[in-house]
Order: structure tokens, then sequence, then C-alpha cells
């Protein structure tokens, strides 16, 4: 009897000292593939550093460390001991469990060919939802799905990232295939089932988080600011698939509803139709930079 009481108490103990134990940074763990070109690797470590710099990611008690898995497609999935199948760009994993989750980055040999930015753009993106996840554990744990304004998000902050450090406007290049669904029917884009096959490179997505950003700068905040509760307010009170349209009134002073319906007034051609350039009327400042977003 004495001996399960000093094991309870023991019990107790350690759990109680587990929750002391959460470390004072977030930390990543590297496991970049040999198939990389060493151009991509220095520059990846460049990015995270920067990102570390500028988005800082906090430590909770459900997600303090990840590990990061990177590789060219040419390598047949040379992490499948530890990842399995899981394969293109995404954070994986266990969705409850603490540091359940890590980052693929499955890198197309296209893309190494061709040059293209989307090589570097994917770190920022999957990196920004590792953010989200820190700022919400609701989001962590999958109860909010709200995808315009998760897969919007880290697509906006991956094009400003291209934007500032690569002086290329990757909006205007990358993300210009806005659906005319947007003004339509804009509740599908809460969710990945109803907006698949309409929002290509999420630039749909990508399209209403930059309206509601314009919204706000009409209500006078400034853009940073506007971008800072876009990134980082509404997320802070755990919204959940349930109430998240209360929490946007609450953070934004708008409701849904009228912020769909505000979405008619960006520039639509005299037909109805958006064509390939209509990122144009929401497009963020050139000049606008993470840090000045990211401060506090
Ligand atoms: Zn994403």
């Amino acid at each position: 009897m004495k001996k399960t009481i000093s094991l309870l108490a023991l019990l107790i103990l350690f759990s109680c000292g587990k929750e002391n134990v959460i470390p004072t940074d977030f930390t990543f763990n590297y496991n970049i593939h040999s198939s990389l070109p060493s151009e991509w690797e220095s520059e990846f470590y460049t990015i995270m550093n920067n990102l570390d710099d500028k988005i800082k990611i906090l430590p909770k008690d459900y997600s303090y460390e990840m590990d990061i898995y990177a590789w060219n497609s040419t390598a047949d999935k040379p992490y499948k001991d530890q990842i399995g199948d899981d394969g293109g760009a995404m954070i994986s994993g266990n969705r409850r469990a603490i540091n359940g989750k890590y980052m693929v980055l499955e890198i197309p040999a296209s893309e190494f060919d061709n040059d293209q930015m989307h090589r570097y753009s994917v770190i920022a993106h999957e990196y920004f939802h590792v953010y989200q996840m820190s700022l919400s554990k609701t989001f962590y744990d999958h109860d909010i799905e709200l995808k315009w304004m998760s897969e919007g998000g880290a697509t906006t902050i991956e094009s400003m990232y291209i934007q500032q450090y690569y002086n290329y406007n990757y909006f205007k290049w990358d993300i210009n295939d806005v659906n005319i669904a947007v003004v339509n029917t804009p509740s599908i884009y809460e969710t990945y089932a109803a907006s698949s096959d309409k929002d290509r490179n999420y630039s749909s997505s990508v399209f209403m988080l930059l309206a509601l950003s314009k919204e706000l700068q009409k209500l006078n905040y400034s853009e940073e600011e506007a971008f800072k509760m876009i990134f980082k307010d509404f997320w802070l009170p755990n919204p959940t698939d349930g109430n998240w349209k209360s929490n946007f009134e609450d953070i934004f002073s708008i409701t849904v509803p009228d912020f769909y319906q505000s979405l008619s007034n960006y520039d639509l051609n005299a037909d109805g139709t958006i064509d390939s350039t209509d990122l144009n009327s929401v497009l963020p400042s050139e000049t606008i930079l993470l840090q000045d977003i990211f401060t506090n």
C-alpha cells in the first residue's frame, strides 16, 4: 500500500513538473536530404533565420518543437521510415499529440529546373502554419478549418516574404487566378472540400484575405495594423468552426455577411467576371515589411 502511495506521489510530482519544462524558444529539428541542391539548403537556413527573426513562434505546452523533413522529388521518399508515404508540402502528423506534428517539404525537381520562386516561398508558407498553430490550440487540433483565412494567410505571408527579400511581386505573377466564386459564393472558401477546384494556388483565398485588409483600412487601421489583426489577433482567442463568425465580428468589427457582400466592390469586369489581373484591386503595398506587421 505504502509503495502505491509513494508511486502515486511520484507520478503527481512528475506530471506537475512537466508543465514547467516548456522551453523558452521554439525549436525546429532539421532533416535536409542530400538530394537537394546545396544552394537551396543554404537559402533554406537563411529563410528560417529571417522568419524566426520577423515572425516569432512561441513555444506552447502542446507544441514547442517540430521536425522538418525536406527532399528533392527526384529522391524516392527518403524519410519513409520516419513519415511513411507523406509527400508534397504540409504540416502532417498526429493532430492532438504533444509535439506530434512535423513539416514536410518535398520540393518538385521542376522548381529547380525552372528557377521557380515557389521552391523558397513554400518554406515561408509552411512556417506560417506553424505560427498559426502556436497562436491557437484550436488550429493545432484542427478544430477550425476556415480555409480562406488559413491558406489565404499562409499564401499571403509567402508572397510578402518573396516581395520583401527577392524584390519580386509574387502576388501579381504567381497568385493570379481568382475565381468569380469569391463574389458569388464566398462561403465555399470556408472549407477545402467545397472550394478545391476554384482556388488554384490559393489565389481566391488570398483575394479574400487581402480584401479584408482593405476593408479594415477603410475603418482607419493602418495597413500593418490590419494585417496584424488578420494574421495574429484573429487566431488568439482560439476560434472554432462553431464560433469563428462571432470571433470575426469581435476582432474586425465587421460581420461575416457584410464582409462577403463587400467583395463585389473589388474591380470586377463589366460582364461580372474576374480576370487574371484582379488581385490588382487588393494588392498590398510593395514596401510593407513583415517586421512592421509582427511587432509586439
Ligand atoms: Zn497551406
